[in-house]
């Protein structure tokens, strides 16, 4: 069979291992496998590459994606995803493995409605995929979210001060709440926690006038201005406040072992069910376990917040 691959949507670490491990695998079954440059858009435009071992050589470790990844808004027009089709025709590839988050996987669905096999693997730092535990991408970002709060930590310490801190994760706030965890954050703010602001104010006032020293509120992405909110904290709690939006350094470095590891696993079990002629599925992993969902089932599904966690951020704070 040929087949192609591509990484769509923001972009994450532990892209380039999936790709390594689509295209070794492919190989590994007699496939000839093409990588598609800059997603759903170079499909579009026709840049398709042939992939051979070699290119996927050094990538494991390395950050961002060696197809680059792009948007393309207009691929939700039947007439734009029909050049695409016809694209893959011209290569007589029959199987497009596609990289990325919830968009990503709303392009392949509605690409496999033309007839194209497509599987999707999930590769985003928001973990915001419900039919899978984790994300390519998320350990990594996770990570790094937890080095910048421990250093941020430690200034605010110093100074006595209290730091806000804003992580992404769009309409998943895993990355707040484990970062958040991992660093004894004394606040986490995400849709989940519904903290209202005049509570935190009234919150960190108290904390302050019992003479907590400083503070660190995690505060996911969307929810507020950051920077207006330290000021609002400034004037009402009695801390000196300063806001920090972590913001795109999240999205890049080198993968973490787990990432690594997850995207090993996702982008060899992608082929394996090419194998076995399932398609227009995502593949994902559950308590371990490597799991496929139909595009469809998957996009309904919404991620529950986990009550644990939930009950761990009050406790600890
Ligand atoms: P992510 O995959 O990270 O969620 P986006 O939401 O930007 O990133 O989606 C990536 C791309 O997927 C979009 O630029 C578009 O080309 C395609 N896409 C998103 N939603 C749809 C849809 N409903 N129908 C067809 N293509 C879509």
């Amino acid at each position: 069979m040929r087949i192609g691959v591509l990484t769509s949507g923001g972009d994450a670490p532990g892209m380039n291992a999936a790709i390594r491990a689509v295209v070794r695998a492919a190989l590994d079954s007699n496939h000839e496998i093409f990588g598609i440059e800059e997603g759903y858009k170079g499909l579009v435009e026709g840049k398709i590459i042939p992939f051979n071992r070699s290119m996927v050589s050094t990538i494991l470790n390395s950050g961002g994606t060696i197809l680059r990844t792009a948007r393309l808004p207009e691929f939700t027009k039947y007439e734009v995803r029909k050049v695409a089709y016809e694209n893959l025709k011209k290569y007589n590839i029959q199987a497009l493995i596609t990289i990325g988050g919830d968009g990503t996987f709303r392009g392949a669905k509605a690409l496999s409605e033309l007839g194209v096999k497509c599987i999707g693997i999930p590769g985003t730092i928001d973990n915001d995929i419900a039919s899978s535990d984790y994300t390519i991408g998320f350990s990594t970002a996770l990570n790094t979210a937890c080095e910048a709060i421990d250093k941020l930590r430690d200034t605010s310490s110093s100074h006595q001060r209290c730091s806000v801190i804003e992580v992404m994760g769009r309409n998943c706030p895993d990355l707040a709440l484990y970062s958040g965890i991992c660093c004894g954050a004394e606040y986490i703010i995400t849709k989940d926690t519904k903290t209202s602001k005049e509570e935190l104010l009234e919150s960190l006032k108290a904390n302050r006038l019992q003479g907590r020293r400083h503070a660190i509120v995690v505060v996911s992405e969307n929810l507020y201005d950051v920077h207006k909110l330290a000021k609002e904290i400034e004037q009402f709690s009695g801390y000196e406040c300063r806001a920090t939006v972590l913001g795109y350094v999240q999205r890049g470095g080198c993968p973490t072992p787990e990432d690594r590891l997850l995207a090993c696993r996702l982008g060899a079990y992608a082929i394996d069910l090419l194998n076995q002629d399932v398609a227009n599925v995502c593949v994902g992993i559950k308590n371990n376990k490597l799991i496929h969902t139909e595009f469809a089932l998957a996009l309904d599904k919404v991620r529950k917040e986990s009550k644990e966690l939930m009950g761990l951020v009050n406790k600890l704070a």
